[in-house]
């Protein structure tokens, strides 16, 4: 049995100087039919102007409307400040300036969510992310403000009925518990609370209400397969596919989830529930 139902990829870079729309025809002739478009920022110099966010998020839109036009997928767009960048402009500026950075550096993260409400409010972008917590250990001084704003983050998502799409450390027990603890706190919808680069158990005992976006590498699909029953609102498939020229080959392929869709369902996952994964979970989470 072969699925041709909708085949989305829930977090995908494009860039101008990788593979670019080339990257999103690999992954249309394989079946692929939508993208969700994830800015990403210039590492070597993230902006530090509300109008640099602004300039650097309507690069990224405009990418969205060249695979929309050019290629003919579906495209949802996911705007905000990458952990990453955010929290080494912030160990940056605090070395240099101490008190006087770090409100830099406050103020430079909440100017790349206002800029990126802004294209929410007008209807070309769809959810905020990724933001989250660095990946490699910090000082408490950084985890703690990280915890502060992704707080305040998520309070704005539960007035603005706005998804988050989160960039989280690597697994540990507590991640899946603080994060939804967190997020009930603002009063968020846990099923709009999307956790990126997620592992493969997807049972709502180990998610803890939130929806996870299965990373999905070879490995991932005997546990997917396993727990896929037990995951009561679904999950997402993403490949984190990055675009980048100088390491064509460090992630998963474009191709990757249209293969692994096939691969479920020769595996006995039901076509209903990958219809959700593809189709109803992303209108539910992200809108039409
Ligand atoms: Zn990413």
């Amino acid at each position: 049995m072969v699925y041709d139902g909708p085949i989305l990829d829930n977090h995908f870079h494009l860039n101008r100087k990788g593979l670019y729309l080339e990257a999103a025809r690999s992954f249309q002739r394989v079946g692929g039919t939508d993208l969700v478009l994830v800015h990403c920022p210039d590492f070597s110099a993230p902006p530090e102007t509300l109008e640099g966010h602004r300039t650097a998020y309507a690069d990224t839109l405009d990418m969205a409307q060249s695979v929309r036009d050019e290629v003919g997928l579906g495209v949802r767009v996911v705007l905000g400040p990458h952990p990453a960048a955010f929290a080494h402009q912030f160990e940056r500026w605090v070395s240099e300036d101490g008190e006087a950075g770090k409100e830099r550096a406050i103020e430079n993260y909440r100017h790349s969510i206002e800029a990126a409400l802004d294209f929410v409010h007008e209807g070309q972008a769809h959810a905020i992310g990724e933001v989250g917590r660095p990946h490699w250990p910090v000082s408490d001084e950084i985890w703690d403000l990280s915890n502060e704003l992704l707080d305040e983050t998520m309070h704005l998502a539960a007035q603005e009925g706005l998804p988050l799409q989160l960039h989280v450390e690597g697994e540990s027990e507590d991640t899946y518990p603080d994060l939804a603890q967190r997020a009930l706190r603002q009063g968020m919808d846990l099923r709009k609370l999307v956790r990126h680069y997620s592992p493969p158990d997807v049972r709502d005992a180990h998610t803890h209400g939130l929806t996870p976006s299965v990373l999905c590498g070879k490995g991932a699909l005997e546990t997917l397969i396993e727990t896929h029953r037990m995951a009561k609102n679904g999950f997402f498939l993403e490949t984190d596919y990055m675009d980048d020229p100088r390491r064509p080959g460090a992630v998963l392929g474009p191709k990757t989830v249209p293969k692994r869709t096939q691969q479920l369902l020769a595996a006995g996952v039901d076509e209903d529930i990958m219809w959700n994964t593809h189709s109803a979970l992303p209108t539910f989470v992200y809108g039409e």
